[in-house]
């Protein structure tokens, strides 16, 4: 029995693993995520936030799912170290070690806040994952200016829920589309970069600019500065560009029977964009297809030579 190991609990690790349970029965497939969550949907995170999505309908599979006899899925649980020479998977504090035949990495993006004084402290919420969804919905009755830092399209987003919510809003981002509608209490910044958060002890009291402009802030949501999750790649060899995992059209990487696929991967021949929800879950199909194949060809060689 192929023991297949997919790194990654969102679009395209889901998806990659639903395809190798329906097709590859005779693989034992082990899930890993950091995350402390049930498969679910982040495309739709926002509508979660605006109350407009419940906590259910996220969800991704049904508890069926789980009690696949060839499924092992391993939650809060952060790969740290790949050593592909030897085909293992280091976890949480190198103590605990997966062995694999075959790799599928999918473990997408993160938020990178600046380097600025108060990024890291409470009361900064970088607006990524489910668990971060819900420290904002949680901090928001608390909150009357909410400040949102990052990408132009993921501000607009939330600008149009927490206005909502009747709160004052500081967006400091491009300039934002079209599509956005002034008003008294949204000011849209797009001259000046954050230099500061500043805190009163614990207590989150302002953002400070590199115009040395401050405003009152209770709440900063951090919403862009995506970068890939591969730090644990660091001395296994396979090659990243941008620190994006490089694959070919296969999915493959530059290292036998490892796979890539959604966002924590590109490919050289196109330009590196943001990557849709749908796209990654496409990927994981593919790749899971790809590593089926790659495992039949093995099997069927193996028979030969024996
Ligand atoms: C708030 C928000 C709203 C969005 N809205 C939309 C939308 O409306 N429409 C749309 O098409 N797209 C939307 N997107 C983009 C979409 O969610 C992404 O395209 C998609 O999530 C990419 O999936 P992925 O599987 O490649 O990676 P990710 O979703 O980033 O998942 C990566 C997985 O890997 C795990 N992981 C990472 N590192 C490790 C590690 N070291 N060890 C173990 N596990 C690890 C993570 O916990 C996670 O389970 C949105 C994204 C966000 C954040």
């Amino acid at each position: 029995m192929s023991k297949i190991i997919i790194i990654g609990s969102s679009a395209a690790g889901f998806s990659a693993c639903g395809h190798l349970l329906k097709s590859a029965p005779d693989a034992q497939v082990t899930l890993v995520t950091q995350e402390d969550a049930a498969f679910y949907r982040k495309d739709l995170l926002f509508d979660y936030l605006a109350g407009q999505v419940k906590e259910r309908d996220l969800l991704l599979c049904d508890e069926d799912f789980y009690q696949n006899k060839n499924l092992v899925f391993l939650r809060n649980s952060k790969v740290i170290r790949l050593d592909t020479r030897r085909k293992l998977l280091y976890l949480r504090d190198e103590k605990e070690k997966l062995g694999y035949d075959y790799l599928i990495i999918a473990s997408g993006q993160k938020i990178v806040p600046p380097q600025i004084p108060g990024a890291g402290k409470e009361g900064v919420v970088l607006f990524y994952t489910k668990q971060e969804a819900e420290k904002v919905k949680s901090a928001l009755p608390l909150a009357d200016t909410i400040c949102l830092i990052g990408e132009a399209q993921s501000c607009l987003r939330l600008v149009e829920i927490l206005a909502q919510k009747n709160k004052e809003i500081k967006v400091v981002s491009s300039p934002p589309a079209d599509s956005f509608v002034s008003s008294p209490k949204v000011e849209w910044i797009f001259d000046s970069a954050p230099a500061e958060i500043i805190f009163e002890g614990a207590e989150l009291k302002a953002v400070k600019l590199d115009n040395k402009k401050i405003f009152a802030a209770s709440l900063v949501i951090f919403t862009g500065g995506f970068r890939p999750c591969t730090e644990f790649l660091k001395d296994s060899q396979i090659k990243t560009t941008q620190d994006y995992i490089v694959v070919d059209e296969q999915f493959t990487t530059n290292i036998e029977d490892v796979f890539a696929c959604g966002s924590v991967c590109a490919r050289l021949d196109y330009t590196l964009q943001p990557k849709l929800w749908d796209t990654a879950v496409n990927e994981g199909i593919l790749a899971a297809g790809n590593l089926i194949k790659a495992m039949e060809r093995r099997k069927a060689s193996c028979q030969q030579s024996c």
